[in-house]
Parts: structure tokens; C-alpha cells; sequence
């Protein structure tokens, strides 16, 4: 289901499975629908408007100097050089010829007394040539150079959308993301967008000339004969039912393509982020087939939407090309016999057709030709429309959809010296129905280190998650100093957080930028120091070169006990009043377990620090043990207190192979 294309949708809950391919979602394409597109893709062409105007202008200029330059061109090459007329007074001034290659009166043209002499043809001729070179030397580049400058603005545009596109999904909460597929929004930012580029050329320009081009066409057409004009608005007719007959197909289609590429970029990023699973589970051959199904499904939508337009291509063709046909066998005909064309003398001032002769043969050939070519190429570009459409639906798709989680309008300070953060009834439930947080009501203090326990899906990562505002509570509040956090900027509560998890990132660089990865300025001192606190620092001055140690790509090089200490380090020296450690010491032995809650309780004074853990040693030893079961906080208070309740937290004492419980499955990513 691809839901919500066609407008807002607020409710980031929904769930956006790419898998299923319903069109109802989105609107077909209608002139109203082009118009809507076109004021939504406004504020990405607003900053570029200038360029757009400069490169209209030019375009312009140069079609009516080539209209015009066609104009008298085919009639000097066919009717002067070719037949041999007279020339028109103003030819003669733009050739720089004298008067005897003028007619006398326009009565000479028309009945083709007074004609060229062979000499004057040459003449004629080799004026028109330099002509035709001259404008090729000043077009052809000018064309080139107006080309590039296509492609870079709309290219800009592209860049515009995209980076909105990418800001729009950073900002849409977690919850979201969970619920699509990575790979979508990728999709959607790098290949949907894209259509932008041809949302002018394709939907508006091209069908607006080309229809200008068929009516100019037809228009002359029916100066010679409006019978084959006639005839030509026959034969299409029958033609747009078919492409209308078709246009549902073509649509589902590419909207199949588009979903299924969009499950292609998901499967590649999926796989290639857990390479490792997939390899050490022998998975390959499973991915390979799915993968292999999913790119054939592309494939298939791909070709059938191209199939598609060949057919049309085809019908299109032959009809034009038995109309052509038959229409020139007649005008040959008319040729030989020099009959009057239909308007005959009465345009003869402007283009001095007024008999069927080579000139006029040719100039009608042409003008046929190109009609129905136009209309022709108009079908095919429908058919293109409707994917470029469905793309362009699909990128605004992710820009309609609203951020749930965003400042107030008017945001209090974060609230300084910090005393205390505390959920007061905060319920939570991803899904409907399914509560994740039930009510639970904590308070934690500033200086104290409170322990987080309970078993895996207890809710604990979502309490954590709930703090950092990367989701809003259902009901209930979590405050800091009294103040609910929807009070505060979302960049002010993050930038008071620091948070160290289990799946610790590092990134190729010095340990010393790996520390200070997160913090802006942080000085080699308060560095060293954060490493101190998260016993780091003698294993890093072993190292090689110490803090100035090459990390290799994932920080390789490195145990997973030594890579906890330095994202730990990392957490410490942000040196922010709230601090979150997600299984900080999982991989630690005792010792070093031991020491460092230690030096985290002399550090934090000044601070709130929250552990999610099951480890015993580091649960013993905070000041607050917190135990979540089914969302609510069943039992808190400090390890003495809880064991002299003989509760639920001395039944977990109890069954104190405390490490054998499966606890812990955290992820804020
Ligand atoms: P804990 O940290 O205690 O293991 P979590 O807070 O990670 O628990 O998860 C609590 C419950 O919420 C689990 O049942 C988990 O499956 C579910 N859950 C966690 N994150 C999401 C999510 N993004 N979407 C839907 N359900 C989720």
C-alpha cells in the first residue's frame, strides 16, 4: 500500500508497506493535478527563478528567430532556388540582391511569367548558404551552451527537493522509520525526486508546443487541403481512446516498477548492512533468490510499461504512415495537373503558395509530417507521464507527511542547574492496543545513577527514547525541573543528553577523534579525562601512538570491551547534565566494571545518569534500581531497600544467574 500520496498524512503510526501496489492512492494526471504538482514543486524552482526566466528568454528568442528563419527559408530554398520564383521584396534585402531579382507584381508569382534566371538561382543559392552557416555558427553553440544550462537549473531544482526530502526524513519521528522500509525513503530521495526535473519539460512545455506545433501544422495543412487536416483529426481519434483504454495499465504498471525498484534499494540496503549475518548464516543463496525475484518484478513492470509505449508507437505509426501515403499519391496528382491550392492566391503574400508545385509539395509534406509525428510523440509522452507522475507523487508523498515530534512554538530554556527528570504516568504503545509504557512513574535526581532493569521488551530502551523526545508519550509527561520536554527545543533536550549504547560506532580516525566525535572543541585535556572516567586510558597508552592511534573502519582494531570504554569516553565528554548508558559495561570484566561505576558516581555529581544493564555488580551499585515489567515500574529504590521489600527484585537476586537471563535487546537507531 502506498498510502497518503495524495495528501497530508499527519499520522506517522501508519504503516508504509511497500510491497502492495494501490493506485487509488494516487490521483491520475489532470490538468488540476499538473497545476497542484506544479505550485508544490514551486518553492524548489523559487530560488532558481531568475535562471529560469534568463533561459525562458532565450528559448524563446531562439524559436521565433528559427520560425521565422524557416519561414522564409523553405519558401527561398523550394519556391526561389528549387522552382525558381521571384523574390519577395524583403528576401531581397535580407540576400542583398538587387531589384531585378524581385517580381513585379505579385501577379507575376502567381502565374510564373517573370522567373529567375539559372545565374540569379546560384546567386540566390550561395546568399542563403552563408545564411545558414552563419545562423548555425551562432545557434549551435548558443543551443548547446542553453542545454547544459537546462540541466544544471533543473539539476538545482532536483538538489533543492532532495535536500528537503532528506530533512523531512530526518525529522519525522522514529516511529516512522521503524515502520518503512530504509530503503523506500531512499528510493524516494534519490530516484522519485528526480521526476522533478522533468515536471516543466514533460507536463507542461512539451505538451503546450506540441499541441502549438499540430495546430500550426494542421493550420497549414489546411491552407493547401483542409480535407487531409480533416482526415488527420480522424485518424487520431481512434488512437487517444486506445492510449485512454490503456492509460490505467500504464499507470499500475509504472507504479509497480517504481514500488518494486523502491523493494530492490530496501533488500540491497538490508543486506548489504547485515553482510555479516547473512554470511555467517549461510544466507547468501536465500538473499540472491529474493533479491532475484524482486529485481525480475522490476524488470517486468519496467519492460511491460515500454512494451507499452511501442504499441502505441506502432499503432501510431501506421496510421500516420498510411495517411501520408495516400495523402501524397493525391498530391502528386495535384502536383502534375498545377492545380490552385485551397486558399490559392489569398496567402500568397506571405508564402507564395498559391499552386500544388514541387515547392508547395514538399512544404505541405513537411507540415503533415511533423503533425503527426507531434501527435504521435505527444501519446508516447503521456505514457511517460504517468511514471513521471507517479514518481513525483511518491517525493511529495514524504514531504506531505507531518513531523509528529517538533518545537513548541514558543520553547523555554532548558531549565539550569538541572535537579531532577521525572515521567509522570507516561504511557506509550507503538502499535494500537499494545501498550509499551503503562503508566510508569519515576523520578530521578540530580547526582544520582539510576539502574534500569527488567527483561528484554520490558520497555526500557522506549523509556530512554521517550527522554531523548524521540518519541512523545500517549499520556503522561516526562519533565526535566518541573518543565514537560514538549516545552523545550528538541535540539536543546539532545544536546543536554548524552548517550553511550551497546552497539558502539566508531569510525576510522584517531581515538582521540573518536572520543571527541560528538562534542565540538573538545580539548585533548577534557579528552583524557573522559577516557580516564571510562577506564580507557591505560589501554590507550599502549597503544602504538596513544590517543593518536589510527582507528581502522569500525574502530577494527580495538576489543569490543576497549571499543565500549571509548564510546563511553565519547558519552562522558559531552560532559552533558543528563547521561543514558545502555549496557555500558556488558563486555567489561569485573574489575574494570567495577571502577568504572565507580568514577562515573564521583564524576556525576552534578548530573543524572541512567543505566539500562543486568549486570549486577554495576545494578548493586547505583543509588536508584529501577524494575520495569510490562511497562510499569513494578519495584524502585536502592539495593538495600529493595532487598528488605523481598519483592520482585530479590526474586531476581535469587535467580541470580543473573547473566543467564536473556535481558537485553536495545535499539535507538
Ligand atoms: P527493552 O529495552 O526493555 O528490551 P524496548 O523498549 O526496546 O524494550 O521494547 C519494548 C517493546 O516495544 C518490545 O515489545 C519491542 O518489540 C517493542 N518495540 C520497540 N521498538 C519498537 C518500534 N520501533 N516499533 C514497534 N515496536 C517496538
Amino acid at each position: 500500500m502506498v498510502s497518503c500520496a495524495a495528501g497530508p498524512c499527519s499520522n506517522d503510526k501508519k504503516i508504509m508497506s511497500t510491497t502492495e501496489v494501490d493506485l487509488s492512492d494516487i490521483p491520475p494526471v489532470s490538468l488540476r493535478r499538473v497545476w497542484q504538482l506544479t505550485l508544490k514543486a514551486w518553492p524548489f524552482m523559487r530560488p532558481l527563478v531568475k535562471h529560469l526566466l534568463i533561459l525562458g528568454g532565450f528559448i524563446l528568442f531562439m524559436t521565433l528567430v528559427l520560425a521565422g528563419v524557416a519561414l522564409v527559408g523553405t519558401d527561398l530554398f523550394n519556391n526561389k532556388i528549387l522552382v525558381g520564383d521571384k523574390l519577395q521584396p524583403l528576401q531581397a534585402v535580407v540576400l542583398f540582391v538587387d531589384d531585378s531579382y524581385v517580381g513585379s507584381d505579385i501577379e507575376d508569382n502567381v502565374n510564373l511569367k517573370d522567373t529567375l534566371t539559372a545565374e540569379q538561382r546560384g546567386v540566390v543559392r550561395d546568399r542563403f548558404m552563408i545564411w545558414i552557416v552563419m545562423l548555425c555558427l551562432l545557434f549551435i553553440p548558443m543551443g548547446a551552451a542553453l542545454i547544459y544550462y537546462n540541466i544544471w537549473i533543473w539539476q538545482m531544482i532536483n538538489q533543492n527537493l532532495r535536500v528537503a526530502m532528506m530533512t523531512k526524513a530526518e525529522h519525522l519521528s522514529l516511529n516512522f522509520h521503524a515502520q518503512s522500509r530504509v530503503g523506500d525513503a531512499i528510493f524516494r530521495i534519490y530516484k522519485d525526486s528526480s521526476t522533478i526535473t522533468s515536471l516543466v519539460q514533460e507536463a507542461i512545455i512539451g505538451p503546450v508546443t506540441g499541441i502549438y506545433f499540430i495546430l500550426v501544422g494542421l493550420a497549414f495543412v489546411a491552407f493547401f487541403d483542409p480535407r487531409v487536416a480533416v482526415a488527420v483529426i480522424f485518424i487520431f481519434i481512434p488512437m487517444i481512446f486506445l492510449t485512454a483504454w490503456l492509460t490505467p495499465l500504464i499507470r499500475y504498471r509504472a507504479l509497480e516498477n517504481r514500488v518494486a525498484n523502491s523493494d530492490l534499494t530496501s533488500r540491497l540496503q538490508e543486506t548489504m548492512k547485515a553482510l555479516r549475518v547473512v554470511k555467517a548464516n549461510q544466507g547468501e543463496r536465500r538473499i540472491l533468490d529474493r533479491f532475484h525475484a524482486d529485481s525480475q518484478r522490476a524488470l517486468d513492470a519496467a519492460l511491460f510499461l515500454r512494451l507499452m509505449i511501442v504499441v502505441l508507437n506502432v499503432v501510431v505509426a501506421t496510421s500516420a504512415a498510411v495517411l501520408l501515403l495516400v495523402t501524397e499519391y493525391l498530391v502528386v496528382g495535384w502536383v502534375l495537373e498545377e492545380r490552385e491550392t485551397f486558399m490559392g492566391a489569398a496567402v500568397v503574400t506571405i508564402i507564395g503558395y498559391a499552386i500544388w508545385n514541387m515547392g508547395a509539395f514538399q512544404d505541405f509534406r513537411g507540415r503533415l509530417t511533423s503533425s503527426t509525428y507531434t501527435a504521435g510523440s505527444l501519446i508516447t509522452r503521456w505514457a511517460l507521464l504517468q511514471d513521471l507522475f507517479i514518481g513525483l507523487e511518491r517525493a511529495f508523498y514524504l514531504l506531505d507527511l507531518k513531523a509528529d515530534i517538533v518545537d513548541p512554538e514558543y520553547p523555554l530554556g532548558f531549565p539550569t542547574p538541572i535537579k531532577s527528570v521525572e515521567w509522570r504516568d507516561a504511557y506509550y504503545a507503538y502499535q494500537q492496543e499494545q501498550p509499551v509504557l503503562a503508566g510508569v512513574n519515576l523520578r530521578a535526581e540530580v547526582g544520582s545513577i539510576t539502574a534500569i532493569i527488567g527483561s528484554s521488551g520490558a520497555g526500557k530502551s522506549t523509556l530512554m527514547s521517550l527522554l531523548l523526545r524521540l518519541y512523545d508519550p500517549d499520556d503522561g509527561q516526562i519533565s526535566i525541573n518541573n518543565t514537560d520536554l514538549r516545552d523545550l527545543r528538541i535540539e536543546d533536550i539532545r544536546s543536554n543528553t548524552a548517550i553511550a549504547l551497546q552497539k558502539n560506532v566508531l569510525f576510522a580516525g584517531t581515538v582521540a577523534d573518536n572520543i571527541g566525535y560528538a562534542t565540538k572543541n573538545a580539548s585533548r585535556k577534557e579528552i583524557e579525562e573522559a577516557a580516564r572516567i571510562a577506564c580507557a586510558d591505560q589501554f590507550i597508552a599502549e597503544l602504538e601512538s596513544g590517543y593518536d592511534t589510527e582507528l581502522g573502519e569500525r574502530g577494527g582494531k580495538l576489543s569490543t570491551g576497549q571499543r565500549q570504554r571509548v564510546s563511553l569516553a565519547r558519552a562522558i565528554v559531552r560532559n552533558t547534565p543528563i547521561l543514558i548508558l545502555d549496557e555500558p559495561t556488558a563486555s567489561l570484566d569485573a574489575e574494570t566494571e567495577l571502577a568504572v561505576m565507580r568514577n562515573l558516581g564521583e564524576w556525576g555529581t552534578d548530573k543524572i545518569v541512567f543505566l539500562i544493564t543486568h549486570r549486577l555488580p554495576t545494578i548493586r551499585n547505583a543509588d536508584q534500581i529501577v524494575f520495569l515489567e510490562h511497562g510499569k515500574v513494578i519495584e524502585a529504590g536502592s539495593h538495600e531497600n529493595l532487598v528488605e521489600n523481598d519483592g520482585r527484585y530479590s526474586k531476581f537476586l535469587a535467580a541470580s544467574q543473573v547473566s543467564a537471563l536473556s535481558l537485553v535487546s536495545h535499539d535507538y537507531e
